[in-house]
Parts: structure tokens; sequence; C-alpha cells
């Protein structure tokens, strides 16, 4: 999987404070972006969090580019419809045949009898595909074909108060693996850039209470635990 950080609105955490600012403050928003104004209140950010004032992480938002993700995450990062997608699409772009257009599970990757049943699998429903779209079948319909694991790519722009919401369900210990990594990345990349607005973004069972009905049994201590879990 490759996720990469396409664009972003400029100086994320002062655009969230000045709009903050706007709400208790007579001036005008643009004064509020300039000079000693402009010095980011990371109380201020903090106190907008715990009060639920987060309408104002809605001014900022952030666009990802993504490769190689399979369409078993993909349906489910589409799932988020505060989002904006735009995604490769199988009818009018021809498959890759090859092994690595597919994603292989860590489980089954580390199971060379289960790698080999995958593998020959895969190569199976990518040979039928073929003989198909040389038969004449068009891609939307030969696709059918082809399995769950096959990876697609994505652009996906959500603004920050969406991100929140995305990592605190998907950065949970009992999400999916895959949407899980897609996740860490995009939050490492959005910390980068949005430190302070970040700061506190992450799995319910740290910042909050956790809202699974069953639960992991083993919550996160802590953000580092978290984002080095995974590599
Ligand atoms: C661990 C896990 C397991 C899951 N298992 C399943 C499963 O088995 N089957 C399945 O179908 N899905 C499953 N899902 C998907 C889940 O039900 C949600 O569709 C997905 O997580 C998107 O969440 P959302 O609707 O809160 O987010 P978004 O669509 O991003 O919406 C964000 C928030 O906006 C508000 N909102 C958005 N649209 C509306 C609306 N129409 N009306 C009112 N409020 C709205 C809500 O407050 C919502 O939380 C699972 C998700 C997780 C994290």
């Amino acid at each position: 999987m490759n996720v990469i950080l396409l664009a972003h609105t400029p100086e994320p955490d002062e655009l969230v404070a000045a709009a903050a600012k706007i709400c208790y403050r007579d001036v005008a928003a643009v004064e509020l972006l300039k000079g000693e104004e402009k010095n980011l209140s990371r109380k201020l950010i903090s106190e907008l969090f715990s009060s639920g004032h987060t309408s104002t992480f809605e001014h900022v938002s952030f666009t990802f580019g993504i490769d190689g993700l399979s369409r078993v995450a993909s349906h489910q990062l589409v799932r988020h419809r505060l989002a904006s997608f735009s995604q490769q699409s199988q009818r009018y772009v021809k498959m890759n045949y090859d092994p690595e257009a597919v994603v292989i599970p860590p489980s089954i990757k580390n199971n060379p009898e289960a790698l080999e049943i995958y593998l020959d699998a895969i190569k199976n429903s990518q040979d039928t595909y073929k003989k198909l779209i040389e038969l004449g079948i068009s891609k939307e319909d030969a696709r059918f074909i082809l399995p769950h694991g096959h990876s697609t790519r994505l652009v996906v722009t959500m603004n920050a108060r969406e991100l929140h919401h995305f990592f605190s369900l998907r950065l949970c210990r009992r999400a999916q693996w895959e949407i899980h990594e897609l996740a860490r990345r995009m939050l490492i990349l959005c910390r980068e850039k949005a430190p302070v607005l970040f700061e506190k973004a992450g799995c319910a069972c740290i910042f909050g209470k956790c809202t699974e009905a069953r639960t992991c049994g083993n919550p996160y201590k802590d953000m580092e635990a978290l984002m080095f879990d995974c590599d």
C-alpha cells in the first residue's frame, strides 16, 4: 500500500484556531490570520475538542492518493459518507494479470501452504479474466471473476472533523488490519501538517470511551503504542 498526501488546506492549525476565535471576538477573520493574532493557541484547539465545538475542524481538508489498497478495504473506506472519493474504474481500466495486483494478507503470506493455494486461485481468476477479454467480453463484465483482494487506486478527501471520526473507528484494534494500516499512515501524514489539530486524533479507547460492543480487551495505552503497533 502506498499513501501520499496530495494536497491540504494551508496552515490548518492556524485556520481552525481563527475559525474558533471568530465565534467569540469582534474581529474580521482575515485579521485573525495575521501577526500576533495568528499565534496558535494549542489550549484553544484542545478546548474545541473537549467541548465538541468541532464544526471548526471542517474548514480544513486533506487529500490523499492511495495505491495498492485491496477492494476489500476500499469497500470499507467508501462507507465514510462525508468523505469524497475518486476510484479507479474496473469498467474502463483493464486489470493487471500479475499476482502483485492482488493484496496478500499477512496470515496467508506467512503460511507457505495457504500462500500456494491463494496464488493458484489468483492465477485462475486472472487467466479467466484474460480469456473473457480475449473473447470480446467487456471489462465491466469480465471483472466479475476478479478477486475481492484485487488492488485499487483512489483519491480521497476528508475534512479534519471527518478524519477524527475515521481515525477513532479505524484505528481501533478491532478494525480490519488493512484499513487500520491505511488510517495509521494517513494520521502520520496529517500530524506532520497539523500537529495540534491531530494531537488527540486516534482510537476511541485512548481519547474517549470504547464504542465497540465487544471490546478487544487490550486497549491501547497511548498513541505511541498505536502508531508503532503495525509496522
Ligand atoms: C469495526 C467495524 C466493523 C464494522 N462492521 C460492519 C458490518 O458488519 N456491516 C456493515 O454494513 N458495516 C460495518 N461497519 C461500517 C459501519 O457501520 C459504518 O458504515 C462505517 O464505519 C462508517 O461510519 P459512519 O457512518 O459513522 O461514518 P460517516 O459516513 O463518515 O459519517 C460520519 C458521521 O456523520 C453522521 N452521518 C452521516 N450520514 C448520516 C445520515 N445519513 N444520517 C445521520 N447521521 C449521519 C454520523 O454521525 C456519522 O457517524 C463496520 C465498521 C467498523 C469500524
